[in-house]
């Protein structure tokens, strides 16, 4: 803790300002804003597209060739030319249904934190029907995850779903190196997740942090040891497996609704009823909790892309932030759902959203040593590593 005390006291203190072309400000503890008052996200954004595929040529046989490119580097040891992590969401179920039509045989992996809604069960069910397409699913035990989020929720960071995010990506790397599956294909893409702050979230590989946010909620790191996902594993899949992911919704011009109506006809898939999110406690971290505790609404993300994709202006955008995300029937129904789930009164769960934020600086971690470990991987490799935490 002692080490991060400066890195601490510029972080918690920033002039608030927001950029002149999209809605991301200050709330962003990174941003980065040039002589014209634009910020950094608008620039990385723009050229992150134009490294996109689907953005760069307009390729159209790009989705076949990389479907074929997926078949080529199928073990002979394996049944599968691929692993796919599904949520029941859109972009997951996307990239299954088109691997499926592509006929392809896939692993379909499903990591169960008890969150699941309905809607996305019932997704689950008509997708892992479709021809080629095998399910495996990790349920986990709700009592000890439980603590796990508890832990996670007392610890003031924005981040309260971290665990999860590890559970599955250690759930999907685990499954496919056992069934020797070389490729998975993620649901991951440019034209959705294209503003993510990072101050916003925290390194899941980092197990100093991991264990010290446990250690802090009374737990035994221990706890967390199968659905961890530290930089050992990563090595062994990524580098001695030999385990790549690619992105099938880069290869096109992927649109979301589009993609909701195509998977409505074609296997009775259906919207998640709540409008922001799969699962209640997404919403609940990023609609309610985030933007009281923290002061950072993740609409401000999603609201700053649509501007820059002219899907709509900053004028229209800023009216939308003056509100919150939710009514207030709304809000008080989430925060009572997640406080029984979580076995909290409304009255504690309230009090823990209002207490003082902390930031990942706030707590041990090694964030310059991996950064640095990955820019020697990149360098050896000469692979371009996502810059994303879990790429
Ligand atoms: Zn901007």
């Amino acid at each position: 803790m002692k080490s991060s005390k400066k890195i601490k006291s510029n972080f918690h203190e920033k002039k608030y300002q927001i950029c002149k072309r999209c809605v991301m400000d200050t709330s962003d503890k990174f941003i980065q804003f040039d002589s014209n008052g634009i910020c950094n996200h608008c620039r990385d954004y723009l050229n992150k597209r134009l490294n996109v595929t689907a953005y760069k040529n307009q390729d159209k046989n790009a989705l076949e060739d990389l479907f074929k490119r997926v078949r080529m580097l199928r073990s002979p040891n394996s049944k599968y030319d691929a692993a796919i992590g599904i949520s029941g969401g859109t972009d997951s179920s996307m990239v299954a249904y088109l691997a499926s039509k592509a006929g392809l045989k896939v692993l379909a992996i499903h990591m169960d934190n008890c969150w699941d809604s309905p809607i996305a069960a019932k997704n689950i069910k008509n997708l892992i029907a479709l021809p080629g397409i095998d399910y495996y699913c990790k349920p986990l035990i709700w009592n000890k995850f439980k603590k796990i989020q508890r832990a996670f929720l007392e610890s003031g960071l924005p981040d309260i779903d971290l665990p999860t995010d590890t559970a599955i990506i250690s759930t999907v790397y685990r499954v496919a190196s056992l069934f020797k599956i070389k490729v998975l294909l993620s649901g991951g893409n440019i034209s959705n997740e294209g503003i993510l702050p990072a101050s916003w979230m925290y390194n899941p590989k980092d197990s100093l942090f991991v264990n010290s946010v446990l250690k802090k909620g009374g737990l035994n790191p221990k706890i967390m040891s199968d659905i961890k996902y530290g930089l050992k594993l990563d090595i062994k899949y990524r580098f001695f497996d030999n385990i790549k992911t690619f992105y099938p919704l880069n290869k096109f011009k992927y649109d979301k609704y589009n993609a909701r109506k195509i998977l409505e006809k074609e296997i009775n898939w259906e919207s998640p009823i709540r409008k922001h999110a799969e699962s209640i406690y997404t919403e609940f971290n990023q609609f309610i909790y985030m933007p009281i505790k923290h002061n950072a609404d993740y609409r401000r993300a999603h609201l700053s892309q649509d501007i820059i994709l002219e899907r709509i202006t900053r004028k229209e955008a800023l009216n939308i932030l003056k509100n919150s995300a939710y009514s207030q029937i709304d809000t008080d129904y989430i925060i009572s759902f997640v406080a029984q789930k979580l076995g909290y009164s409304v009255e504690e769960l309230k009090t823990l959203i209002n207490n003082p934020p902390l930031w990942y600086v706030d707590f041990p971690n090694r964030e310059k040593l991996l950064n640095n470990i990955y820019n020697v991987f990149r360098l050896l490799t000469n692979r371009k590593l996502s810059s994303t935490w879990w790429g």
